[in-house]
């Protein structure tokens, strides 16, 4: 008998009972109901279950590894975040198991391997941390610093973002969760930070975001965060039995210690007026000569590059962004010394985008193919089509993200129509990616007017009639634009839904000399409106 065996779950076994690939995979074979049981007798305990051994630290090279598998290309990026990792939760190990280790080494204050992170959005700043969290034994919460607000102010504040972590954290209840952080350790990652740099001209706001970065300052050095939210009701009661107690000890078991949180601060460090590539590129250029300190220009002996040259326009500043360009992008130069570790990501292109299709783990094209296998549907994809779409991503500047978008435009009407219809397979091609809504009509041998009047029908309940001249005008329309038919009626119909409001009802016809106007329709509206008037008198 054949058994189809899913490799991730035999390699998470592996994992899990630190047993080979081999071992792990007879195990499985012979697990039956029971499970973890027939596991656990084949295999012995889980690691640390029934014994004491703390899961294996993580090498550097072992987590760049695992990050390897999902996220393509930047480098410096997953080598500094797997060192910062790996060292940080050693010595939170360490400090935990082993003080007499320590006391052979003369270091008062370790300094913790904060991160800063800039680089284009959608290029894998925060998708890295996720891969990073699936790994780790530690709570890892992601934030968007836009989410909150200076203490003091309505919403949520710095702190909560601790407490926020408390949730994710293993345990029965709060204390219990906020003493396995304080054992462990936990990473926080805030996005958007440059969301909260001073712009040096907004007073108002510009004190509320220095606030806030002081804030994560202060959790980013040292501090003592109650697990309780200060001002919920809950809190205030226990303060007071607590007082009547005089009990100090059980007021420090409410309390979580961040010294063991790693923070990323990462943001794309862009605003309309200013960006951090601006930035750079000035300092390196007044550094080169090329721009005095009064903004004028020198030229001396050759210009290597040329402004706007092939070479500029790939460069990467945020590669070259030190301590300094951040305090002028307007971080507080206390935060910035406090993460002294410092790294960017590179834009995608649109080979990076095809690699990210085709080469890891996580990869949106096996998401679909499962999708579609759930309705009994074989999807599969050409090179051509995975190019055209990434062509078409990258002209977007959104990096991966706008992947899901374009690949949405190309399949929604696939995933609408082809569920309980005889296909059972589909091969998406270049073709269809530049015309999806056409080639859909045409496998399901449908037109594309039928289709349209039916939606129209559906969405004012009225029915269009095209004449044949209106027929032809359409899909001349579409050839000479190169667009889809479907794409032609909607542009060339985009006024028609007016009628609905003109209380027409019944039927419509659409002729050719309507679709030469532009302005039909609103000019219909317009006099139906003036003929309302002088009825109503
Ligand atoms: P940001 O840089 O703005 O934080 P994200 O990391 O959130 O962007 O990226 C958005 C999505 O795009 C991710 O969830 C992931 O699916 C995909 N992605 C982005 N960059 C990469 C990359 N380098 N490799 C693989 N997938 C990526």
């Amino acid at each position: 008998m054949q058994k189809a065996v899913p490799r991730q779950t035999v390699e998470k076994i592996a994992e899990e009972y630190g047993c080979t690939y081999d071992e792990a995979l007879n195990a499985y074979l012979r697990a039956d109901n029971t499970y973890n049981d027939s596991l656990q007798s084949t295999l012995g305990h889980r690691k640390g279950e029934g014994r004491k051994d703390p899961p294996p630290l993580l090498t550097p090279k072992q987590i760049k590894a695992h990050l390897d598998k999902y996220v393509i290309g930047q480098e410096d990026y997953k080598k500094r975040l797997a060192i910062a990792a790996s060292y940080h939760f050693a010595l939170v190990r360490v400090k935990q198991d082993n003080e007499t280790f320590l006391s052979g080494f003369d270091v008062k204050r370790f300094r913790k391997k904060n991160t800063l992170i800039s680089g284009p959005s959608g290029s894998g700043k925060t998708y890295c941390v996720e891969v990073l969290g699936d790994l780790l034994n530690v709570p890892v919460h992601i934030v968007d610093a836009t989410d909150y607000t200076e203490a003091g102010y309505v919403g949520k504040n710095a702190e909560d973002m601790i407490r926020e972590l408390i949730t994710i954290a293993p345990g029965e209840n709060k204390r219990e969760r906020a003493e396995f952080i304080n054992r462990n350790g936990g990473l926080i990652f805030i996005d958007e930070i440059d969301k909260k740099a001073k712009e040096g001209n907004m007073l108002g706001i510009d004190v509320s975001r220095e606030g806030f970065q002081r804030a994560v300052l202060k959790l980013i050095e040292r501090k003592q965060v109650s697990i309780e939210d200060p001002n919920s009701p809950a809190s205030q009661i226990q303060d007071l039995v607590e007082q009547q107690r005089g009990g100090d000890q059980s007021k420090k078991k409410n309390m979580i210690n961040t010294e063991n949180i790693l923070f990323i601060l990462g943001g794309s460090f862009q605003r309309p007026h200013d960006t951090m590539e601006a930035i750079v590129k000035k300092r390196l250029d007044s550094k080169t000569g090329k721009v005095k300190d009064d903004g004028s220009l020198t030229i001396s002996g050759f210009m290597m590059e040329s402004p706007g040259s092939k070479q500029e326009k790939f460069r990467n500043y945020y590669k070259d962004t030190n301590e300094d360009d951040y305090i002028r992008f307007g971080l507080i130069p206390e935060l910035v010394g406090r993460a002294p570790i410092r790294t960017y990501v590179n834009p995608l292109s649109k080979n990076d985008l095809v690699r990210i299709m085709t080469q890891t783990e996580d990869s949106i094209l096996n998401q679909y193919k499962l999708e579609f296998k759930l309705f009994g549907i074989d999807l599969a994809f050409t090179q051509d089509a995975i190019e055209e779409v990434a062509e078409k991503a990258e002209k977007k500047k959104t990096g991966a993200r706008a992947l899901v978008s374009e690949w949405e435009g190309v399949l929604t009407d696939f995933q609408y129509e082809l569920p309980g219809t005889n296909f059972s397979s589909v091969q998406i091609d270049g073709k269809i990616c530049k015309k999806p809504q056409d080639a859909i009509m045409k496998l399901m041998e449908k037109s594309p007017f039928v289709d349209f009047i039916g939606r129209f029908k559906m969405d004012y309940g009225l029915t269009l009639k095209f004449t044949d001249e209106a027929i032809k005008f359409v899909e001349e329309y579409a050839v000479s634009r190169n667009i889809q038919v479907y794409e032609a009626l909607n542009l060339l119909l985009a006024g028609a839904s007016a009628l609905n409001y003109m209380h027409y009802g019944g039927e419509f016809v659409i002729t050719d000399k309507i679709l030469d106007d532009e302005k039909y329709f609103d000019k219909l509206y317009v006099e139906w409106h003036k003929k309302q008037m002088e009825q109503n008198g």
